[in-house]
């Protein structure tokens, strides 16, 4: 079956070599400009880039990329972005900005001890609600609070999830059986594999989902959609 890497960076990390070879398409993110400018040509022609939308000090680099069609979506990333939850209605007036078919992909995974910087529900809510014909991808599916981003997100039909991450470093913690419900119980077409290599092995990634899907004995179809069809519809390769 083919595999689309919704969720990849460049560069060394933790993980060390891309550990899974049979991926088909993949979506490298940049949660930096500086890196994008310096990097952005390396990622293979028919693979996309994704940036990060830093609307403080890179908006009208960022929209022009986007609106040359460089980018197959845009980034946001509390962390790396040192925002608050009172930025995101500034956040979501400067989307207005951006070419209406981008996706947002909104970081979602709690960690660290910057408390003030991390992810907001909120926040995600107030971007989806603002702007309902845009897609906005979850990125790790809300890390450890999975169960709660599917109890809140569940009306919300422009809300996606990539599993990038979380599925392995979840995988033997209590919340595992949270991330299985929300594969259970979410949209198919709205949930997509991803690793985050090189902070995570893509081969476990793969190898905890596979479980998760005889778990759950999901159909072919949905096999397929989830590790390939929907990140491929999502971040369809645009030429640079
Ligand atoms: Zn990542």
């Amino acid at each position: 079956m083919k595999i689309f890497d919704a969720h990849r960076h460049v560069g060394k990390g933790p993980a060390g070599r891309y550990d899974l070879a049979r991926v088909s398409g993949t979506n490298y993110i940049f949660n930096q400009v500086s890196s994008y400018r310096a990097n952005a040509k390396s990622v293979p022609d028919g693979d996309s880039v994704s940036l990060v939308f830093d609307h403080r000090r890179n908006l009208d680099f960022v929209l022009g990329e986007a609106k040359k069609g460089r980018l197959a979506a845009l980034k946001i990333h509390s962390r790396e972005q040192r925002l608050r939850e009172s930025d995101y209605p500034v956040i979501a007036e400067k989307l207005a900005l951006a070419p209406r078919s981008l996706p947002v992909i909104v970081d979602a995974f709690y960690y660290g001890t910057e408390l003030d910087h991390q992810p907001s529900l909120r926040g995600i809510i107030l971007l989806a609600t603002r702007h309902p014909e845009r897609d906005f991808v979850v990125a790790h599916s809300g890390g450890y609070e999975v169960l709660k981003y599917f109890c809140h997100l569940r009306e919300l039909r422009n809300i996606h999830y990539d599993l990038s991450f979380s599925l392995q470093y979840l995988s033997d913690s209590s919340r595992a059986a949270d991330l299985a419900k929300l594969i259970r119980f979410t949209d198919k077409r709205r949930i997509m594999y991803g690793s985050d290599h090189p902070w995570a092995s893509p081969k476990l990634q793969l190898n905890v989902l596979e479980g998760i899907f005889r778990t759950l004995d999901l159909s072919a179809a949905d096999r397929e959609r989830i590790l390939y069809k929907n990140a491929r519809d999502l971040f369809k390769s645009r030429p640079r």
